[in-house]
């Protein structure tokens, strides 16, 4: 690899020895990356100090070629430690609930350009102070977004097995375990499906395409968004085979 610059965002920070930290990254050019970052917590350090969870930075580092030796950070330019996120609990936990996700569903070293620029987007519209009837939107948003990108996404506008398309005004059937809406005809006796409006299901697909900065100003129908947040909560645990560590941002809105 040699010498390295590109954006990155800060997912886990552990201590190393007295003065020195070794954290992973969310890069955009290498995906996830963990760095070890020497002296960092030395007086005078010339590195940026220690990092803290979620900064977006320009990072530069070096690592030897054909080395399994952990990259070395070079140099560390903050470019925002996203502050009113972080004097907020409520942000902050939807920050950590990013966090999860990326460390979850983001490779290793490949380029990421798409959901490194979508996690930011996500940050931006977090630190940005939205009303709080828009937070639902933004955390589908980032969700559905990053489900997308990495190939995960759920087939919600069509029968997962025959593609029909539903008609319009129905409840549908939504399978986690078969990826996506299945028609009664498709139905194989006893399964895990539930039932999803097509109104939240169009919903999903759509905010899925939003970029998180455009929902300030959304605020859906209480009843509509906790479906859409149970639906997408029961999807993502399909993927990620486990449940959830951070539950606060599908916590139910009260109407
Ligand atoms: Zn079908």
């Amino acid at each position: 690899m040699g010498r390295v610059t590109t954006e990155a965002l800060a997912l886990r920070r552990t201590p190393f020895g007295e003065t020195s930290q070794i954290a992973e990254f969310l890069t955009r050019s290498h995906g996830r990356l963990s760095v070890i970052l020497k002296g960092v917590h030395r007086p005078r350090a010339r590195k940026g100090g220690g990092v803290d969870l979620l900064d977006h930075s320009m990072l530069t580092w070096f690592s030897r070629r054909n080395s399994r030796a952990m990259p070395q950070l070079v140099e560390r330019r903050v470019l925002s430690h996203h502050p009113k996120l972080r004097a907020n609990v409520e942000l902050l936990q939807i920050g950590e609930f990013l966090v999860e996700l990326l460390r979850t569903l983001t490779p290793e070293d490949q380029p990421v350009p798409r959901v490194f620029d979508l996690a930011v987007a996500t940050l931006q519209a977090l630190e940005a102070g939205p009303p709080s009837q828009a937070l639902g939107p933004i955390v589908l948003a980032a969700q559905g977004g990053i489900l997308r990108l990495g190939g995960f996404e759920p087939v919600l506008d069509r029968c997962v097995v025959c593609e029909r398309r539903p008609e319009a005004h129905r409840m549908l059937r939504c399978d986690p375990g078969r990826g996506g809406i299945v028609c009664a005809g498709c139905r194989e006796g006893r399964d895990d499906s539930f039932l999803l409006s097509t109104t939240a299901a169009e919903g999903l697909r759509r905010l899925a395409r939003t970029d998180p900065r455009e929902l300030e100003g959304v605020a859906l129908p209480a009843e509509l968004e906790n479906s859409m947040r149970r639906a997408s909560e029961r999807l993502l645990v399909q993927v990620l085979e486990r449940q959830l560590r951070c539950r606060v941002p599908l916590r139910e809105r009260v109407a």
